[in-house]
């Protein structure tokens, strides 16, 4: 893919198309962004580009074909074996390093979450960085740089990818044929990451959106062994909790919008239900169940059961306190 086709990032897209028009790339870059952002992408990009030997890959010819399709017999590309990056693996890719290129000018390789390389791993891979085999171009995709040596992170160029902006990610969604409430709703659940957009749209979660929100607003006819049955559903790991209460926090802050006389809400195919919301609870009802939601975040990220966090915000959402208090 050429570099006019990348989503986002334009300031890192012009600086690498200047350092190839000018034959000045680094042999060694450090891309840091958040998980999904499409730093990946980036790098195939580059790496197109520079075997293609233009300024932007053509993205057509069979070179950039097999690299984006990571085929290419000069492209390798490492990720973590299990829990981490091991020596074995760097080992194998120096030896790879030392050949000369079959096809390209150079080779290339890209570390997908650098920050995995064990002890041992990262002190092989400095001697690569120091003497880079043959022209060789080294990409690290990393989200945690804190994770990575500092004497590795010296010796690359870093490049900090921004989260992708909302209306990005929505303009994408649209474009690969989502409609605009949906796209909306999953960009602004989705933290910059086109990737965990798609993988949300297609996910049970978002395709329950709205009966589940009814449901944990207790306009339905719920019950706890249904709620606890949705939670456990929708909870099964940190993630799916996390999604979920990202999802009811969008809701919830758009029935205090709509309280607040404001119908400009992120979600769109919601409308009646958070004016239905907005009706039946006072302004502090509504901050109160915003609160329940960030202590349930907190909760997930001090590691308390998934599960049982959606349990108890659930019943905290539904009025259950309230109502069984006056039995
Ligand atoms: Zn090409």
């Amino acid at each position: 893919m050429p570099f006019s086709r990348v989503i986002g990032h334009e300031n890192i897209v012009a600086l690498l198309k200047r350092a190839l028009k000018a034959d000045r790339i680094a042999h060694a870059y450090l891309f840091h962004g958040t998980e999904g952002c499409g730093m990946k992408q980036v790098a195939l990009t580059l790496i197109e580009a520079v075997f293609c030997g233009s300024d932007d890959g053509c993205g057509t010819c069979s070179s950039c074909r097999k690299v984006s399709g990571q085929q290419h017999p000069d492209l390798h590309v490492l990720e973590p074996d299990g829990a981490f990056i091991k020596i074995d693996q760097i080992r194998g890719l120096q030896r790879e390093l030392a050949y000369r290129p079959f096809e390209a000018q150079k080779k290339a390789c890209i570390i997908e979450r650098a920050e995995r390389m064990n002890p041992a791993a990262a002190n092989a891979f400095l001697k690569t960085l120091e003497e880079p085999p043959g022209d060789a171009l080294l990409i690290l995709l990393t989200t945690h740089a804190e994770g990575i040596l500092p004497t590795i992170l010296s010796r690359c160029q870093q490049l900090r990818f921004a989260p992708l902006p909302l209306d990005t990610i929505a303009t994408q969604l649209q474009e690969s044929g989502i409609a605009e409430e949906q796209a909306r709703v999953a960009a602004a659940l989705a933290g910059g990451s086109i990737e965990q957009a798609r993988n949300l749209i297609s996910s049970d979660l978002f395709a329950s959106r709205h009966t589940l929100l009814e449901q944990v607003a207790s306009l339905k006819e719920s019950n706890i062994t249904a709620l606890f049955a949705t939670a456990e559903q929708y909870s099964a790991d940190k993630d799916g909790a996390g999604y979920l209460i990202a999802m009811l926090r969008l809701f919830w802050r758009d029935v205090l919008l709509v309280k607040s006389g404001c119908l400009a809400i992120t979600n769109l195919d919601l409308v009646p239900l958070a004016q239905k919301m907005a009706e039946r609870y006072t302004m502090k009802q509504i901050m109160e169940k915003l609160e329940f939601i960030n202590r349930a975040d907190q909760a997930l990220n001090r590691n308390v059961n998934p599960r049982l966090t959606a349990e108890v915000l659930f019943m905290e959402l539904n009025d259950y306190r309230r109502r069984s208090s006056h039995m």
